[in-house]
């Protein structure tokens, strides 16, 4: 069995990652995104176990110390973390994951699993970027207030990742999320485990 591969999907918040994640997701049955633990409040017609697994902080604590996160960060004053047995058995049956995570979080598993293909995206700007916070109508002003805030660092770690996309015409920059998962099924190495059987024919003498 080919083991999946990883990825790490960051960016600012509101710049369409989870909007660009899902619509992947959908139209490919072999790439799944992780359902990251968090101790933020649900917002309105999220679903617990769907969006994310809303936990309690001393539940997130206990999840801690008995090692269940592959990575955790504290974001926005919450803590998220991502489920470490969840995305070793998903890798292990061969499909891919997608984790949708912050700098902090996506920095701790490149260090753990270099074999790790980061993406970033960015807003076509940054009056844009409050335009969607504040359209998609689910967090308070300060809330918002405080995102935009927290953006351009969040943007200037744009350095660390693989690759970039920037996310204006939402059907281009999937196209490219798309172009960026397959190029990844044609590495060599990858192609060259799936199709063992079919080399060993091909070199046999
Ligand atoms: P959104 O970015 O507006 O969708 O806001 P969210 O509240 O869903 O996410 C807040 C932040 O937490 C983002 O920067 C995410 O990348 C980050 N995040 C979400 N899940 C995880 C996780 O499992 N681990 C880490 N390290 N960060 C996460
Ligand atoms: P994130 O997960 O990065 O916080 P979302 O996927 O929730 O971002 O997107 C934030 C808002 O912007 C949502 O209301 C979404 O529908 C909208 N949006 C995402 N991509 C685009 C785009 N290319 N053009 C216009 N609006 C977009
Ligand atoms: P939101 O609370 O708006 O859903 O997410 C805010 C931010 O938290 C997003 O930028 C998202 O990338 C990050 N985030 C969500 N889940 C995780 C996680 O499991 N780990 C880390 N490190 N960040 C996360």
């Amino acid at each position: 069995m080919t083991k999946g591969i990883l990825y790490t999907v960051s960016a600012p918040s509101g710049a369409g990652k989870t909007s660009l994640v899902h619509a992947l997701v959908e139209s490919n049955p072999e790439v799944c995104v992780s359902v990251s633990h968090t101790t933020r409040a649900k917002r309105p017609g999220e679903v617990d176990g769907l969006n994310y697994h809303f936990t309690s902080h001393e539940q997130f604590e206990s999840m801690l110390e008995q090692g269940a996160f592959l990575e955790h960060a504290r974001v926005f004053g919450n803590l998220y973390g991502t489920s470490q047995q969840w995305v070793e058995q998903t890798l292990n049956s061969g499909i891919d994951v997608i984790l949708e995570i912050d700098w902090q979080g996506a920095e701790q598993v490149r260090r753990l699993m270099p074999d790790t293909v980061s993406l970033f995206i960015l807003p076509p700007s940054l009056p844009c970027l409050r335009q969607r916070l504040t359209g998609r109508g689910q967090d308070d002003p300060e809330v918002i207030a405080a995102r935009m805030e927290e953006a351009m660092n969040e943007i200037s770690h744009y350095v660390e990742a693989d690759y970039l996309i920037i996310n204006d015409d939402f059907t281009i920059a999937l196209a490219q999320f798309q172009a960026l998962i397959t190029s990844q099924h044609l590495r060599q190495q990858f192609q060259a485990q799936r199709h063992r059987e079919l080399l060993s024919a091909l070199l046999a003498k």
